[in-house]
Order: structure tokens, then C-alpha cells, then sequence
């Protein structure tokens, strides 16, 4: 067992520093480069995704560390999703049936800086900002560090280093063809640009505070999550291609008619409606797997390792999870590195691979499901059957959000239960006209217990 000190982060993103917190608590050095400037001292455009939707498997995660409390005042909940039709009339739509089943908006600064705070809190996290890793020596275990600032390079040495550099990861380039580290990344054809709704002249919310506003139009939707400011960050997701895309909806004239045709209610609240999607990036999304994270003494994790589109709100969640697994295997193998991260990465493919998957299917159900009547009629049947079999029947939404079930064990009762609720719902368009005494049978027969 070789003994492990010092441990290099490589991205300083929410979930290398949340790794960073969890590795000083058990005593360990750790050093984190992070090619971007501080958040914490200098404005940088957020690039992506200003907020994020926090669930319980992220809440699970920063409990443990205790940060919570810090956490609670940056939260906005949602209790539900409030569907937008064309002709601008409201749908509200409940996430879960419990009062704790909600969601939560969370600014990404502003839990990025937490997150800084609570490492360097510790005594043993030193943060190197605006430093990028250009090169791993897998043999000598040592990183090739660039500055951004005089170009200057540094070699660092680690006895174990974690990748938590995001989904375009130089530390998973660099382990590419290197034992048999494989990688796919699949480049969905839809890609996204956020936009803003400020507050109202009362400094105030213009919609519904504690929801997340989807606009489904079936092929491309819009979504709104709240800020605490009063703002909300509206994003749209569109086709690259196509009669409606990124790609027709080019000039002020496509852009106007896309809005009045499509988003009229919004449209008003978006003053800056040309400023904001001609001049902000258009993001593309995708999702990446590995065969492996981990070769020598360098393993990757969150985004780096299992990128995946953002339809189910879990990437962060599912990269939260990740630091909290690998506090398990350290625990059980008495950190001993050289057992601990092969268990570690064990207990996530399956389950990274499943949210994957998930969170593709779940762009479907929002930006098109949610508009049949059926979609509808089956999740108040999938609520009744929790109330009636809470030990058998979990909503899958509920199994990813509110639960710590393991992912792959979600997708895998989620295939079986949808099947269910397709046979319960042939023939029928009211919940009053479901032969319950079959449906508790069908769960029983099918699911085993939880
Ligand atoms: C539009 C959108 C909406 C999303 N919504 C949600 C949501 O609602 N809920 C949710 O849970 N997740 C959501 N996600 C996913 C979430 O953003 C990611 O899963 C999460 O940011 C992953 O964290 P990370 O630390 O692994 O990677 P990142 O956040 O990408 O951080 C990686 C860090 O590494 C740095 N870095 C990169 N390369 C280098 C290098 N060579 N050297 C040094 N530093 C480097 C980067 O600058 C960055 O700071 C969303 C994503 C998108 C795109």
C-alpha cells in the first residue's frame, strides 16, 4: 500500500472543490488548479448555466459535510413544473406529493464560492487559479501546469491526482490509448442559449417564484428556474438544424417570429431578448462515457468522467454523489488508495451510465411527454400507486430526485413501472376508471420490494 499525502485536484468547479473538502477532512494535502480566475474576486461570465437545480442526492452530499445551513439561504424551491402552452395558459404540474419532494434553484457562483470557502476553511486546500494542466506523467506522477497569466509552466508532483476538470477533460485526453481507457462522446443535434427575465419594476419575480417554467414545443422548449434576485435565467433548447434551429433562427426578424409565435407570454419579460441571444454563447450538450476513470494513480470524476445533457438536473448531483463515493471506499479500504479507487469507480458505472441514459429520455418528456393528456393521467396513477405500495412503488422522477436509490436500480424499476402504467392507462383518460385492485396485483407481481 503505498502511503498517500498529497493530492492534486485539477478544476475547481463544484465538484473538485467539494472533493477537496471531503480529502482535507481526512487529513490529506491538497492542491487544486483551476485554469479560470476566482470567482470569489473577479466577475467572469458563468459561461453555463447560471443556476442549477439541487436535489437530494447534492443535499445528501453537502450535509454530510455540514454546509447545508451556509447552503439553505441560497436556495429558491420548486415545487413543480409550470407548463406555458402556446396561448400562454398555466398548467402547474407537482414534482412530487410530499412537502419535502421538492427541487431547489442554486446559483452556480454562489455555491462554487461556498464550496472555496469551506476547502480552504479546512487549513490544508491551497487553490492555484488561472493555471490549466497541459500534461500528466502517469510513470512519475507529475502534472505539467501552464500559467494563464505569463505562460509560464510548472511541474507538480501528487501521489494520487483527481481529474474533476469538467466534460472536455485534458486529464481524460491525456489517459486516452493509455492502458485500455476509452472514451465516447455523443454530441446531441440540440444545443441551447440562456436569456434573462429581470425583476419587475418591484423588484419582484414576473412569474411564479417557486416553479420551474417549461415552455414544451415539442421538438424545442424553453425553460425558466428562479434567482434570488428575482431574475429568472430562461434558457432555450433548439435543434442545430431544421425548420426550427439555431440555424434558421438567425436574424431579428426569425427571432421575433419564433417569440411571438411561440413564447408570447415570455416575450415581454425579456427586454434584452436580441442582445441576449445574438451576444451570449450558444452552449452545445452531450454526454460522455468512459470505460474506466481511473489508470495508475490519476482518477477522474463528475463531469470529466460522465458528462451527460442537463434534461434530468443531475449532473451535479450525480458529480456530488461521486465525492461522497469515494468517502465510502476510502472508508472501507482504510485509504488505501490502490484498493479504494478501483471500488470507487466500480460503484458508479453502472450508475453514470443510468442517469445518462435518463437524463436523455427525460428532454423528451419535457419538452414534448408533458404536453399528451396521457403523460398526465399516468403520473396521478403513479402517485396513487406510491400512497397505496410505497414499498414497491416509487414515481422514477422521485427515485432520481428525492431518493439516494442508486441510479441503475431507478432506470432499472422505471422500465418495469412504465410498462405498468402503459397497460393501466389503455383504454381510459381518467384516473377514476383505473382498476386499482389490477394495478396493485401488476406491482406486485412485477416489482420486487424496495
Ligand atoms: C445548461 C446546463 C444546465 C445544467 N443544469 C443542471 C442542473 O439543473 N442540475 C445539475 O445537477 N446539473 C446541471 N448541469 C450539469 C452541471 O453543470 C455539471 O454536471 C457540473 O458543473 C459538473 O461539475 P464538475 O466540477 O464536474 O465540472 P465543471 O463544472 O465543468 O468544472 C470543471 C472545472 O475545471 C476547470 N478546468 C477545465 N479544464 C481544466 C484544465 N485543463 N486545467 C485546470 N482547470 C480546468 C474548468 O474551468 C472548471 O472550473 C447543467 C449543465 C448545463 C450545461
Amino acid at each position: 500500500m503505498s502511503k498517500v499525502k498529497h493530492i492534486v485536484i485539477i478544476g475547481a468547479g463544484l465538484v473538485g472543490s467539494m472533493h477537496a473538502i471531503y480529502l482535507a477532512r481526512r487529513g490529506y494535502q491538497v492542491s487544486v488548479f483551476e485554469q479560470l480566475p476566482d470567482i470569489r474576486k473577479e466577475v467572469i461570465p458563468a459561461g453555463r448555466s447560471i443556476n442549477l437545480a439541487l436535489a437530494n442526492r447534492g443535499i445528501d452530499a453537502l450535509d454530510r459535510l455540514g454546509l447545508m445551513d451556509q447552503v439553505k439561504p441560497l436556495l429558491i424551491s420548486m415545487q413543480g413544473r409550470m407548463l406555458h402552452n402556446e396561448h400562454g395558459e398555466l398548467k402547474f404540474q407537482s414534482y412530487g406529493q410530499k412537502p419535502e419532494e421538492v427541487i431547489y434553484s442554486v446559483s452556480r457562483a454562489g455555491l462554487v464560492s461556498l464550496l472555496r470557502d469551506a476547502a480552504e476553511a479546512t487549513g490544508k486546500v491551497a487553490f492555484q487559479f488561472k493555471t490549466e494542466c497541459v500534461d500528466i506523467d502517469f510513470d512519475h506522477n507529475h502534472c505539467q501546469l501552464r500559467s494563464k497569466l505569463d505562460d509560464s509552466t510548472q511541474t507538480v508532483a501528487f501521489d494520487y491526482l483527481i481529474g474533476a476538470d469538467g466534460g472536455g477533460s485534458q486529464v481524460r485526453e491525456s489517459m486516452k490509448g493509455l492502458h485500455e481507457t476509452e472514451f465516447t462522446a455523443d454530441i446531441l443535434d440540440h444545443s441551447y442559449k440562456e436569456l434573462t427575465v429581470p425583476a419587475g419594476a418591484d423588484d419582484d419575480f414576473q412569474m411564479e417564484k417557486e416553479a420551474l417554467h417549461i415552455w414544451p414545443r415539442n421538438d424545442f422548449m424553453l425553460i425558466g428556474l428562479p434567482n434570488p434576485d428575482a431574475t429568472f435565467t430562461v434558457t432555450l433548447f433548439m435543434p442545430n438544424d431544421g425548420p426550427i434551429s439555431f440555424a434558421s433562427v438567425n436574424d431579428k426578424a426569425s427571432l421575433h417570429q419564433l417569440f411571438d409565435e411561440q413564447f408570447a407570454d415570455v416575450k415581454p419579460l425579456i427586454p434584452d431578448l436580441e442582445h441576449d441571444y445574438f451576444n451570449n454563447p450558444t452552449g452545445y450538450l452531450g454526454t460522455i462515457r468512459c470505460n474506466d476513470w481511473h489508470y495508475k494513480n490519476v482518477v477522474l470524476s463528475g463531469d470529466a468522467a460522465h458528462a451527460i445533457v442537463p434534461f434530468h438536473g443531475q449532473g451535479m448531483n450525480a458529480g456530488f454523489e461521486d465525492c461522497v463515493a469515494m468517502e465510502k471506499a476510502l472508508d472501507q479500504f482504510n485509504d488505501d488508495w490502490d484498493l479504494a479507487m478501483p471500488a470507487f469507480v466500480e460503484s458508479r458505472m453502472a450508475n453514470s451510465n443510468a442517469i445518462a441514459d435518463m437524463a436523455l429520455e427525460n428532454y423528451v418528456e419535457m419538452r414534448s411527454s408533458v404536453n399528451d393528456p396521457k403523460f398526465h393521467l399516468k403520473k396521478a396513477i403513479a402517485f396513487e400507486l406510491e400512497k397505496r405500495l410505497p414499498e414497491y412503488f416509487i414515481p422514477r422522477y422521485s427515485m432520481v430526485m428525492f431518493h439516494l436509490i442508486p441510479y441503475a436500480t431507478a432506470f432499472a424499476r422505471g422500465k418495469i413501472q412504465f410498462k405498468i402504467l402503459d397497460s393501466l392507462v389503455e383504454g381510459i383518460d381518467d384516473i377514476a376508471d383505473v382498476d386499482f385492485e389490477r394495478a396493485e396485483r401488476l406491482v406486485k407481481q412485477k416489482l420486487p420490494r424496495l
